[in-house]
């Protein structure tokens, strides 16, 4: 499996320092969670990560397997096996979701060593049977009037295809009924191995009831200011965040 290491990340946006000093590492075969009250800049983070050019790195840095991901274009990224699910997906008209799934397979395998059309078609109607999708979601234009739900599904369509070493999942769970949260987890499940190791963002505790994370990381203020296990979730479930802003002095 492969290891990501983010160290000391500072990030600003216009001039404003958003995150102030982030320290994670995320292992294959680990599912990390990080929660935390809105604008504490979680989704800063997954952003930053994945090289979005409005996102200024200040200080500190992020490597994959010893690599500096952020010397690295964002293509490279994803060709070094990082994933990033963003809270809001992008429309992309003119790509049918198809062609975006087998394009992206075939960015991180070797030329001349493209994926076959067949064997293509078949994993992808293996996995959208999977996560109950349409079939018909796959001629469609990437993302392109897809509701909240299908953009989500599709996410974890794309990321069961093109199976990478680390994904970064920013609200993967928001907006979703319970049923289609069910699917969603049930897809992330499947992926649980030792060369998958996975940071998921999440507000809310309840995703958690249906994966259950190794680690659990509160963000608050631009900083990772508490860690635990599932049970860190949990209280915040019952108990929401002042506690742990009494309990480290954190002033709002
Ligand atoms: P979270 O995901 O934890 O809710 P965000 O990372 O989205 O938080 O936001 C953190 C802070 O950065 C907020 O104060 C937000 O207003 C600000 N911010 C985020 N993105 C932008 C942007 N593109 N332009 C200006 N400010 C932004
Ligand atoms: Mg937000
Ligand atoms: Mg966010």
């Amino acid at each position: 499996g492969s290891t990501l290491e983010i160290k000391d990340l500072h990030v600003s946006i216009e001039d404003q320092e958003i995150l102030k000093g982030v320290n994670l590492t995320i292992k294959g075969g680990e599912f990390h969670a990080v929660m935390g009250p809105n604008g504490t800049g979680k989704s800063t983070l997954a952003s930053a990560i994945m090289g979005h050019p409005k996102y200024e790195i200040t200080q500190g840095s992020v490597l994959l397997d010893g690599e500096d991901v952020l010397e690295m274009e964002v293509d490279e990224r994803a060709k070094a096996g990082l994933f990033l699910a963003m809270q809001y997906p992008s429309e992309i008209s003119g790509v049918t979701n198809s062609d975006f799934l087998r394009s992206s397979i075939n960015a991180r395998r070797e030329e001349g060593d493209e994926i076959s059309l067949m064997k293509f078609i078949k994993e992808m109607d293996e996995a959208m049977d999977y996560l109950e999708m349409d079939k018909n979601m796959a001629q469609r234009y990437l993302n392109e009037g897809f509701s909240g739900g299908e953009k989500k599904r599709n996410e974890i369509l794309q990321l069961m295809m093109i199976k990478p070493e680390i994904a970064i999942l920013d609200e993967i769970d928001s907006g979703l009924d319970i049923d289609a949260l069910k699917v969603v987890s049930k897809g992330i499940n499947k992926l649980r191995d030792d060369n998958f190791g996975c940071l998921i963002i999440t507000h809310y505790q309840r995703l958690l009831n249906y994966i259950t994370p190794d680690k659990v990381h509160v963000m608050m203020q631009g900083r990772v200011v508490k860690s635990g296990g599932p049970e860190l979730a949990q209280r915040l479930e019952a108990e929401g965040y002042e506690w742990i802003k009494e309990e480290l002095g954190i002033e709002d």
